[in-house]
């Protein structure tokens, strides 16, 4: 059995999770090129310094562990980054564009999310505490990305360029 333990199954998610991470490293130059606002690409740029220390706290974890970091793909994050990159290739207004950005990169972050919240639950069940608050440090940067890209969303994409023919589109 490969799964035998709540042990073996918080190092397999933990190796989903430095996959995705992984995955993200390339994607997210990607999307800042692909950012009109520079107010956007420069938060997918402070995102992708973070997710440099994201994977070092899942290397910090793995050394603990004594395990390799290796060995499984994140086929939900291909799944998401081939979305956006769809997204990416499409023909669109650069305001449209930084919205289409912007729901593929949450969509990633609560991804994310969901993920690291059951890691930290695992650690804290399994009483590693410094493995516990490692991932909480992470939980919480994702759920900070994430609230920015709404703060974003709110404040640089142009409705006039959303609204056809200038139509006022009021909430
Ligand atoms: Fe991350
Ligand atoms: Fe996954
Ligand atoms: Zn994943
Ligand atoms: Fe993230």
């Amino acid at each position: 059995m490969k799964l035998a333990t709540l042990n073996d199954l918080y190092i397999d998610e933990l190796k989903d999770l430095y996959s995705a991470e992984h995955q993200l490293l390339k994607a997210l130059p990607k999307m800042a090129k692909a950012a009109a606002a520079p107010e956007l690409a420069q938060a997918f740029t402070d995102h992708l310094a973070e997710t440099k220390g994201q994977v070092d706290r899942l290397d910090k974890i793995f050394k603990k562990l004594d395990v390799s970091p290796k060995g499984k793909t994140c086929k939900a994050m291909e799944g998401l980054l081939a979305e956006g990159k769809e997204t990416m290739a499409e023909d669109a207004d650069p305001s449209v564009m930084d919205a289409a950005l912007i729901a593929a990169a949450q969509r990633v972050e609560h991804y994310e999310m969901a993920g690291y919240g059951c890691v930290r639950t695992f650690a804290r069940l399994l009483g590693d505490k410094q493995a516990a608050d490692l991932l909480q440090a992470t939980l919480d940067e994702e759920g900070a990305a994430d609230k920015a890209l709404t703060k974003l969303a709110e404040t640089i994409i142009n409705i006039a360029a959303v609204a056809p023919d200038g139509q006022q589109l009021t909430a």
